[in-house]
């Protein structure tokens, strides 16, 4: 397996493109460890599958070169990076049975019957499909041929990576669960390096040590699902991770406090901060207790999730949502405080400061 690395690497599907805007995925310089699972988690147009695409080589990236093992492969074609690619839909053989479609990425490199024999076995039992085996993969419904194809990426453990784009889209919910913990569990065992595309978070979240969150063109942060949660670099990374996102306030600062109409809020220490830049708050509705002491608010709808109530409600005429505890109260002169320590300050979007 690979360390991949970005180096200075940009794409515009334009070739007159300038400006940073014309550019679909804006400049990323990173290095991704070997045998490191990385989820690619943003919106539609965000330019996830572009950046997949660079390191698989389908598209060959207008700035900047990729690496793997330190040796530039920039100029070579996809057959020649040794990865293995796991698609949205299934693109397997049709004719060959489902062992032998597992077997032929195996074969076609020579490894011996009994070695294939046993990795096909190995494969066939996690996406479960042994029963299977000598079926032709015609007759199969469009979930079992996608299983076959995931089996196919996996099948090899001399690539460099294994690549996944969108793979579980047409797998029902229980078996994409299932699938989702036995590649975690597949990827402790071999580590291979995965990288993983989706825009569903749960997805990324469940799959990956490193989650590559993408907005516009840009990496917004690369981090731990609890760094993400605990620290979002930018203000998209606090509404896209968590459910209900973060809250995100504009303030005015002056020193150590942010202002949000008549309401003060201090912070630890000063955050520095551009002139003119637009200042936001951020902070997430668990670390917001609702109770007799504090700014007032008031509640607009109360979600009752179970485990945990949402509660709506205008704090300083802005939208707050604040996670109460199941047998927590809402008291009839609601108010609320913000934990200091889970307060993060954002300057044109991008964290600059905490509350502590
Ligand atoms: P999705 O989840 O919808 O696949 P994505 O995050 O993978 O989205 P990309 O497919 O990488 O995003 O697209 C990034 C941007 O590049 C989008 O604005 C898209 O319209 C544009 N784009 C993608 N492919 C092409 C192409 N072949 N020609 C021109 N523009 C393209």
């Amino acid at each position: 397996m690979a360390r991949i690395s970005l180096d200075h690497i940009r794409h515009a599907y334009n070739a007159k493109a300038k400006a940073a805007n014309d550019y679909a995925l804006k400049e990323v310089h990173h290095d991704w460890s070997d045998g490191g699972a990385y989820a690619l988690l943003g919106p539609s147009g965000c330019g996830k599958t572009t950046l997949l695409n660079i390191i698989s080589g389908l598209i060959h990236p207008s700035d900047g070169r990729i690496l793997f093992n330190g040796k530039d492969v920039t100029n070579l074609p996809t057959e020649q990076r040794n990865i293995a690619q796991v698609f949205q839909f299934p693109v397997i053989y049709d004719t060959m049975t489902v062992y032998d479609n597992l077997a032929f990425p195996l074969r076609n490199r020579g490894v011996s019957e009994p070695d294939v024999d046993r990795r096909v076995n190995e494969i066939l039992e996690m996406i479960d499909l042994g029963a299977m085996a000598k079926r032709r993969a015609r007759r199969l419904t469009a979930d079992q041929k996608q299983k076959i194809s995931l089996g196919r990426g996996l099948v090899r453990n001399d690539v460099n990576a294994i690549l996944f784009d969108e793979p579980l889209t047409v797998i029902d919910p229980h078996m994409k669960w299932v699938l989702r913990s036995q590649l975690k569990r597949l990827h402790r065992q071999f580590g291979f390096t995965m990288v993983y595309v989706t825009h569903d978070q749960t997805e990324a979240l469940t799959f990956a040590d490193k989650v590559v969150v993408m907005y516009d063109g840009q990496i917004v942060q690369i981090g731990t699902p609890a760094e993400l949660f605990e620290r979002p670099s930018h203000t998209f990374v606090g509404y896209f991770i968590g459910s209900p996102g973060m809250n995100v306030l504009p303030v005015s600062l002056n020193g150590a406090q942010a202002r949000i109409s008549d309401q003060t809020i201090a912070l630890s220490s000063a955050p520095d901060v551009n002139v003119g830049a637009k200042t936001e708050l951020g902070i997430r509705p668990e670390f917001i207790s609702l109770g007799r002491d504090g700014m007032p608010v008031s509640i607009t709808k109360v979600e009752d999730l179970g485990r945990q109530k949402v509660v709506r409600s205008s704090f300083a005429g802005q939208p707050l949502t604040i996670v109460v505890p199941e047998d927590g109260e809402i008291p009839a002169d609601p108010r609320v405080t913000f934990d200091p320590r889970a307060i993060g300050i954002y300057a044109d979007s991008w964290r600059v400061g905490t509350g502590a």
